[in-house]
């Protein structure tokens, strides 16, 4: 019998052990040997896949086959000429009017009977309709896993990182911190590039060592994963980690950078009043509320608007605070916030021995934490020993005990520590107040409602009776503020 071998790998499989072309090229000399046949050709595919018949060398065979230079096709397994069903059935035609045979060096098949080619066939087809599944398969033990609060691989999203024992995402406290940044720069005032503007400025990078951009930024503000709910294949597994901020601190900057996209100029909204909702009338306590009031003619015959606020008592007559503009409580309040920034800097700077001890606090703690979590992994690998056989139960309930004796005493520790932390507040404020008031003047009216609403609580204001001039503005002062 004239031999003809046909091998093949394809690109992946050349980096796989054992598939090489060598390999295959050794096993199928020696299974020719051994059966006594003459080895015409080697035909010898390499980086070529089997999913259509465009092959050089496979083409070369034909074309031995039909002239009769061949009488037996060996391969080392069935897939190595074809993965596709319909193929295997033309080559088997085409094998059979030229008298040919086909062995495999691997599997048992005998192609010189017509149940032995059915046989054939329908091996085939099963493997075809089983890589066909196997995409299927395991997208669907993917999103099973993803059900069950499982990550099943990519890149775990900035803020977490993979735990590969438990097979979940954990909060990343470096990254986390990062993200906390972010999302409080934004949401007071700082629009995305000057957010990431900011962050490069405290040294901060993303995760591949690269400086932030608006876009990098807007990536982290619109995943949704920092409030917990991971976007995976299309869907989102709500609460599926633990969140970095609050659902409301999400949800509120989403308002805020859809507001930004509305307000922008072509699309000018709905005009507002940013204090409405906060500002409170000193005599009385009431809400003010915004209102126009329509000024003079100008020269094109188009009336000038004033914004103002009026007592929601004032209209009953039960408060005599007259209405203020909108101007005079813009400057009231930056005045406001600049006095409180001084203050806040001035009792920043008498903390700076209690912020040397806040670090030392934070050191300590951080140590006591990772201790803890030592015991905790400690307490797994004893149980695994046990299990294991390699200590007895005496010994497992000894070491347990141990552990659950040092447990108790560093958690009490850690409870002290937490409560000697001075209130780190001025460090805070500085920083958030120094973002407000750089940005207020960029913001338009409705940026500036949401960025107050997330920042005030409450502003409480009073001025005096009489009208403001073009050359004085009317004298008002804030009586009260509470910030968020
Ligand atoms: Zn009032």
């Amino acid at each position: 019998m004239k031999a003809g071998l046909y091998i093949r790998v394809s690109t992946d499989e050349q980096a796989k052990h054992g598939f090489s072309i060598r390999a295959q090229k050794d096993k199928l000399t020696k299974f020719a040997t051994s059966q006594d046949w003459d080895i015409e050709d080697y035909y010898i595919e390499e980086g070529v896949s089997a999913k259509d018949m465009l092959r050089p060398e496979l083409s070369r065979m034909f074309e031995d086959i039909k002239t009769g230079k061949i009488d037996v096709v060996l391969v080392y397994k069935l897939d190595r000429i074809t993965r596709s069903v319909r193929d295997l059935y033309n080559i088997l035609d085409l094998l059979e009017q030229h008298n040919c045979k086909f062995k495999s060096a691997t599997e048992v098949y005998d192609t010189t009977s017509a149940i032995g080619r059915m046989f054939i066939t329908l091996v085939a087809s099963f493997a075809q309709f089983e890589r066909e599944n196997l995409g299927e398969r395991v997208r669907m033990g993917m999103e099973r896993m993803m059900e069950e609060g499982k990550f099943t691989g990519g890149i775990s999203p900035f803020g977490y990182h993979y735990n590969k024992e438990a097979k979940t995402l954990v909060i990343d406290d470096d990254e986390a911190q990062v993200l906390r940044l972010i999302f409080d720069s934004y949401m007071r005032g700082l629009g995305e590039e000057r957010t990431a503007k900011k962050v490069n400025q405290m040294g901060h990078t993303t995760r591949n060592g690269t400086t932030w951009t608006g876009k990098t930024i807007r990536d982290i503000l619109t995943n949704p994963v920092a409030a917990g709910h991971l976007r995976w294949g299309g869907e989102v597994y709500r609460n599926f980690v633990d969140p970095i901020i609050s659902e409301d601190q999400f949800q509120q900057c989403l308002k805020l950078r859809e507001s930004r996209r509305e307000m922008s100029p072509r699309a000018a909204g709905p005009s507002h009043y940013p204090f409405s909702g906060i500002l409170k009338c000193g005599r009385c306590g009431a809400a003010l509320k915004g209102q126009y009031r329509v000024g003079r003619v100008k020269e094109d015959g188009s009336r000038s608007k004033f914004k103002h606020y009026v007592c929601t008592k004032a209209r009953g007559g039960s408060c005599d605070f007259k209405q203020i503009s909108d101007t005079v409580v813009n400057d009231v309040f930056l005045k406001r916030l600049n006095q409180d920034l001084k203050d806040y800097q001035t009792a920043l700077d008498k903390e700076k021995d209690a912020q040397q001890e806040v670090s030392n606090i934070e050191k300590e703690t951080r140590y006591l934490e990772a201790q803890i979590n030592k015991i905790q992994s400690r307490k797994r690998k004893w149980q695994l020993a046990y299990a294991d056989e390699a200590i007895t139960l005496e010994e497992l309930k000894e070491r347990t005990a141990e552990d659950r004796e040092a447990h108790e005493i560093l958690t009490k520790q850690l409870d002290e520590l937490k409560q000697e932390q001075p209130d780190a507040d001025p460090v805070y404020m500085v920083d958030a107040l120094t973002d407000f008031i750089e940005n207020w003047h960029e913001l338009d009216d409705q940026e500036k409602k949401i960025t107050l609403q997330l920042f005030v609580e409450r502003v409480v204001i009073d001025a005096e009776d009489r009208r403001g001039t073009k050359t004085q503005l009317r004298q008002a002062w804030i009586t009260d503020i509470v910030y968020k």
